[in-house]
C-alpha cells in the first residue's frame, strides 16, 4: 500500500524497509496497531527485489519465526537449500573442524535462502496487511521524540507521529546518529566478492570455509551441483579479483577447494560487499528502538545478521504485544528496556565474538597462525565444545549460530 493515509498519526513508524525492518512491520499485523514503514529507495527496489548475491543463511529459530510471520509460505521451497554440514578448514595446515547435523534429530544445521527471495516474501506479506502502509522514494529526514510521542519529518517535509519510533535504516544508520546514540565501527579493510558457480561433483550439502593465508574462501552449498563461492580479500585486491576473467576466478576457487568439487564454472553475476562491522551503545532511547543492523551490524563470517535482527524484531514484537494485553503504553520505557535487556547481551557476544575469529583466523602471523592450529585441534577433539556448537547451529530456542 503506498497512498498515505490523510491522518498522519501513527502507533509505531519503522524507518527502512530493509528484511529487518520489514520483519518487523509484519510482526505487528495482527496486533492492531497503525503502523508506518518509511524507505528511501523506489518503490520497485523493495516490491521486486532483484538478486544480491547473498545465499542467507538461517537459523531454525529464523524459520521459525518467519513461518509464524506467514513469511516462510510465501518463499519457493524449490530454492531453499540445506546446509547438511560445515567444515572449516586452517590454510595450509590439516587442522578441521566439522559440524553436522547428522547425528542429531533434525535435517540441516541451517537454510540457505537467496536473500531478494526473503526480502520479496517480506514486501508481499506486509504489503497486503491492513493498518500497514508503506511508503517509498522518501527518507526520514530528522526524528525527535519525548515523554510524550515520537515524530519524524520526511524529505518531502511531511511529519509523521507516532507513539514509538524504531529505525532498521541499515549499519550506517543516520537516525541512530540523529538520536544520539553512539556506536562503535570496525572497518576489516577487506571485500567480500560473491559469484554463483556450478561445478563437476557434489557438495552433499556440506559448507566450506578455507581460512586460507592472504585470502578467505567459502562454499555455500545450493541445490542440485551449483555454489555460492564466498571470497573475502583485503580491498586493495578487490578490483583485481572482480575484473578477473571467468576462467581464471573459477580455476582460482576450484583450487582454493583442493579440486574437491572439480571444475568449476560461473554462473552468476559478481557481487561485492565492503565489510565494516557496526555495535550500538545501546538499542533504545525516549520512545526509540533499535533494530537490524543498525543495532548491530555483523561481519557475515558467521551469518549472524539477519539472524540476530529477526530475534530482535521478535523480541522488541512480544514486548509491544504484552503492553497492549496490559493496557499499557507500547514506547514506554519499560517496553524498551525489557527488548534492549533480552537482545543486547547476546547481540554483544555474537558481535566480539565473531570479530575475534575474524582477527585471529586472518592474521598471518606466525604466532597467530599457530594459535589458530591449536584452536581447530582443540575444538576438534573435544566433543563438548562441538555438541555444544552443533547445538547452538540446530537448536531453535537456544542462540542461534551458524559457522560461516
Ligand atoms: C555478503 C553478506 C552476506 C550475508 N549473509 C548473511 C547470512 O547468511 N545470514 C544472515 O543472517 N545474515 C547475513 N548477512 C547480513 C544481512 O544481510 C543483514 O543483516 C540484513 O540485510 C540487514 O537488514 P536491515 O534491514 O537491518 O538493513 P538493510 O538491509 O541495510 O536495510 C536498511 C533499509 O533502510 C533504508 N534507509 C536507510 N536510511 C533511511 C532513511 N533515512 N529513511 C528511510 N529509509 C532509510 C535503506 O534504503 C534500506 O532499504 C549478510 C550480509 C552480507 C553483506
Amino acid at each position: 500500500m503506498q497512498e498515505m493515509n490523510a491522518d498522519k498519526n501513527y502507533d509505531v513508524i519503522i524507518v527502512g524497509a530493509g528484511p529487518a525492518g520489514l520483519s518487523f512491520a509484519c510482526s505487528l499485523v495482527d496486533l492492531n496497531l497503525k503502523v508506518m514503514v518509511v524507505e528511501r529507495s523506489t518503490l520497485s527496489s523493495i516490491s521486486s527485489p532483484k538478486p544480491d548475491g547473498k545465499e542467507t543463511a538461517l537459523t531454525h529459530n529464523s524459520l521459525k519465526i518467519l513461518r509464524k510471520l506467514g513469511v516462510w509460505d510465501l518463499i519457493d521451497e524449490t530454492k531453499v537449500s540445506l546446509l547438511r554440514e560445515a567444515k572449516v578448514f586452517d590454510g595450509d595446515s590439516d587442522s578441521l573442524l566439522n559440524f553436522t547435523a547428522k547425528k542429531s534429530s533434525i535435517d540441516a544445521l541451517g537454510y540457505l535462502v537467496p536473500n531478494h527471495l526473503i526480502r520479496l516474501a517480506l514486501y508481499e506479506k506486509a504489503s497486503h496487511s491492513d493498518n500497514l502502509s508503506i511508503i517509498s522514494d522518501l527518507s526520514v529526514e530528522s526524528v525527535e521524540t519525548s515523554y510524550s510521542g515520537g515524530k519524524v519529518t520526511l524529505s518531502d517535509g511531511q511529519i509523521l507521529n507516532s507513539k514509538l519510533i524504531v529505525a532498521a535504516d541499515s549499519r550506517f544508520s543516520e537516525i541512530r546518529r540523529k538520536m544520539g546514540i553512539e556506536s562503535t565501527m570496525k572497518d576489516f579493510s577487506k571485500v567480500m566478492i560473491i559469484t554463483r558457480v556450478s561445478h563437476e561433483k557434489d557438495h552433499n550439502q556440506i559448507a566450506l570455509e578455507c581460512f586460507n593465508y592472504g585470502h578467505t574462501l567459502a562454499l555455500l552449498p545450493l541445490n542440485g551441483n551449483i555454489s555460492s563461492v564466498v571470497l573475502t580479500v583485503p580491498t586493495d585486491e578487490a578490483d583485481q579479483m572482480l575484473n578477473m576473467d571467468q576462467e581464471k576466478f573459477c580455476k582460482f576457487a576450484s583450487e582454493g577447494f583442493n579440486g574437491s568439487l572439480g571444475e568449476m564454472k560461473q554462473i552468476g553475476e559478481r557481487f561485492s560487499y565492503p565489510l565494516v562491522g557496526v555495535y550500538a551503545k545501546k538499542f533504545r532511547s525516549t520512545r526509540f528502538a533499535l533494530i537490524g543492523d543498525a543495532a548491530v551490524g555483523m561481519h557475515p563470517v558467521t551469518a549472524h545478521g539477519f539472524n540476530l535482527g529477526l530475534r530482535g524484531q521478535d523480541i522488541l514484537s512480544k514486548s509491544i504485544s504484552k503492553a497492549l494485553n496490559a493496557g499499557k503504553d507500547i514506547g514506554s520505557v519499560e517496553v524498551l528496556r525489557e527488548f534492549e535487556n533480552k537482545q543486547i547481551h547476546l547481540s554483544r557476544l555474537m558481535y566480539f565474538g565473531t570479530n575475534g575469529v575474524v582477527s585471529l583466523f586472518t592474521n598471518d602471523d606466525e604466532k597467530a597462525k599457530q594459535i589458530r592450529k591449536l584452536v581447530l585441534k582443540f575444538a576438534d577433539r573435544f566433543p563438548p565444545i562441538k555438541s555444544l556448537i552443533t547445538k547452538h547451529l540446530t537448536e531453535s530456542k537456544k542462540s542461534n549460530l551458524i559457522p560461516f
